[in-house]
């Protein structure tokens, strides 16, 4: 079988990691580098598209047409991007729920096909760098992507020549990276990822190798981008009192932007320096032919221009321990992902408002046991290189599905139940709550009214026992040949694929007429709903078990009072006055136990209707032997043996 690779599709830089004996690491391109930019340049009408490093370097002098952040577009409808927020230097169309295209040189391109690009280097650089060809791999996206996002990333996968084998995501692979799937049976997980232009916080939990995301909040439009965009105007304010030129990046001059591009580019780098240097020399020797500069920028001045920025990230830590209900002293760890927080800035930041312990000192000690981290709060743990973290991780996620890690791990489990509904309105659950997928599961059902013609499938997603309290994914109808009430048998399956969508057959299993029919993600719900979708059945468990109760009984008394019913009209004049005095009684008790329904409620008292039901079975007894003989009797006659 053939390897698979773990890639980070990110929207500034993507990677490409591998597990080789055991050891996961990222691939490097041939010239070394491990990150290549997000970025896709595309010269000419013709030309092969420049992807990477040289394609970024161009980015501000070719702003119309070289391609960055596609990610934001990816799966987004055309209404989508009449937003402020999807603003680029390229031109996007798109109307209402068509498509997003990007216009380079008189072609349409959909996101997916720029996407497909960076992966299609990405997959040459693996088989460059490991000697064989690769077409399977993981990729990860952020955790609040929703479906149409993830089956666009699965089609860039496609596009680019691979069996995309599964979809992870972002927050969990960073934690497998970490090897937290390893921690103690139970364990909660704080995934703090600043990127180039984006910000996530997911809250994640561990049972037993299983992570579940419990919560999700970031900012889309937050990210290193800003911190760089900071020093860029300090830069230029610095240049303009220098006696050099003025930069103002709306300024339509030609000449301009290729030196606010030299800026950007000596304002990260400077940036990026200083988190391991406290101190800086940033140098433009001939900004223009005129004029050079140089300065020196302290970690300390940075802070001061930044601070307000990663400031920002709080409020969503805030928000997603609120949505997880957890209060910070409950976590166990906090992990860092995303280049930005290689800033020590946002490390002491971080580490404070999750109240972490200071890891680095503690680490080593040996007198120091697990409930010295309690007390002090989660653990900041920085051990891998947090823009590396999540390809590392997809590359883990590629290793066990490839089977090479024996430990299976489990790393997505459906959030509720998954099922139909039934007679009088019931929930008959098919996928139970937090079942590892993928997963197949099936049942067989049949009619309850003769002559039925066909069966409707209506399929719930939910905790609740009736149909009406849990959330409808979607229905169809399934035909067959008119027969008696409970001859037709269709078997319905459910199968939830590794990513995710739940795929529904319904095969009438005489004729072998079936449809199988796609839903939307079974996994990919908001956990908030999850959250309140569980609370509620627990809440309302005792008044759900006496619904269902009730409809049942509700359903057996039904056919007990129609069969009696068609008996007694068969057998009126030969039944004892005596004994069909007894029957009606027995008949109407069932009738009046029926009639306390509560109409609001839909319920009564289902004991009761039991034993009306019972006592009516019982009463019968002599009637239905009295009947049974009787057709007995008939069919000897017929075959002449009376
Ligand atoms: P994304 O997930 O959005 O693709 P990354 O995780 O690769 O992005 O993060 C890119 C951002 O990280 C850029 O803004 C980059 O400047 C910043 N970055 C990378 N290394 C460092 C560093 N050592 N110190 C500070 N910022 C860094
Ligand atoms: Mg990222």
């Amino acid at each position: 079988m053939s390897r698979i690779v773990g890639i980070d599709l990110g929207t500034t830089n993507s990677l490409v990691a591998i597990v080789d004996s055991g050891i996961p690491y990222v691939i490097a391109d041939a010239e070394g580098r491990r990150l290549t930019p997000s970025v896709v340049h595309v010269p000419g009408p013709d030309a092969t598209p420049v992807i990477g490093h040289p394609a970024n370097r161009v980015r501000l002098l070719k702003p119309a047409e070289t391609v960055y952040s596609v990610k934001r577009f990816m799966g987004r409808r055309g209404s989508d991007i009449a937003r402020e927020e999807m603003l680029v230097t390229y031109p996007v169309q798109g109307t209402g729920s068509g498509p997003v295209t990007i216009q380079l040189h008189g072609r349409a391109w959909t996101p997916e096909e720029v996407s497909a690009e960076i992966l299609r280097k990405l997959k040459a650089d693996a088989e460059l760098s490991l000697g064989e060809l690769i077409s399977r791999a993981v990729i990860t996206v952020p955790a609040y992507f929703n479906d149409a996002q993830r089956n666009a990333t699965i089609r860039a996968g496609e596009l680019a020549g691979l069996t995309v084998e599964r979809i992870v995501n972002e927050p969990t692979a960073a934690a497998l990276a970490y090897g937290l799937d390893k921690l103690r049976d139970k364990a909660r997980i704080a995934v703090y990822d600043l990127g180039g232009g984006t910000f996530d916080l997911s809250i994640l939990e561990l049972n037993q190798g299983v992570f579940q995301v419990l919560s999700t909040h970031g900012d889309t439009r937050l990210g290193g981008d800003d911190l760089d965009r900071r020093v860029v105007d300090h830069l230029c304010r610095e240049i303009q009192q220098a006696g050099g030129p003025v930069l103002s990046p709306t300024a339509s001059d030609p000449t301009i932007l290729p030196m606010l591009s030299r800026v950007r580019e000596a304002a990260e780098h400077a940036k990026i320096r200083l988190s391991s240097e406290s101190e800086t020399e940033i140098a433009l020797p001939f900004l223009t032919p005129a004029f050079s500069f140089s300065t020196r920028l302290s970690r300390a001045r940075l802070e001061e221009l930044t601070h307000a920025i990663i400031e920002r990230t709080r409020a969503h830590c805030l928000r997603s321990l609120a949505d997880a209900k957890l209060e910070a002293s409950a976590l166990d760890q906090v992990i860092l992902v995303g280049g930005q927080t290689r800033m020590p800035l946002v490390r002491r930041k971080v580490s404070e408002w999750f109240g972490c312990a200071e890891f680095e000192e503690t680490r080593g000690d040996l007198r120091l046991g697990d409930d010295f981290h309690k007390a002090k709060g989660p653990q900041l743990n920085t051990s891998v290189n947090p823009d590396e973290a999540v390809a590392l991780g997809a590359a883990i996620q590629g290793e066990i599905l490839a089977g090479g890690f024996r430990n299976l791990l489990l790393l997505d489990v459906t959030p509720l139940s998954l099922g139909i509904e039934t007679f009088g309105g019931l929930m008959n659950v098919i996928i139970p709550r937090n079942t590892t997928i993928p997963v197949k599961a099936g049942e067989l059902f049949t009619t309850a009214v003769d002559n039925q013609r066909s069966m409707l499938i209506h399929v719930l997603q939910g905790e609740r026992e009736r149909a009406m309290d849990n959330w409808s994914l979607g229905r169809f109808e399934l035909e067959f040949e008119a027969a008696p009430k409970g001859v037709p048998r269709v078997g319905v399956q459910f199968e939830i694929d590794a990513n995710g969508i739940l795929h529904v057959l319904a095969r009438d299993v005489k004729t072998g007429h079936q449809k199988v029919v796609q839903m939307k993600s079974a996994v990919d719900v908001d956990d908030a709903d999850v959250q309140k979708m569980v609370e509620e059945s627990v809440a309302n468990a005792f008044d759900d078990l006496r619904a269902r109760q009730w409809i049942e009984a509700k359903l057996r008394a039904g056919e007990t009072l129609i069969a009696t019913r068609k008996t007694m009209a068969e057998y009126d004049s030969e039944l004892d006055p005596d004994y069909r005095q007894q029957l009606h009684a027995a008949l109407d008790e069932v009738e009046s136990v029926l009639s306390l329904e509560n109409p609001k409620t839909k319920t009564g008292d289902p004991a009761r209707l039991k034993g009306a039901t019972a006592q009516l079975d019982e009463v019968t007894k002599p009637l239905a032997e009295y009947a049974m003989d009787k057709v007995m009797e008939a069919m000897l006659r017929k075959k002449g043996v009376l």
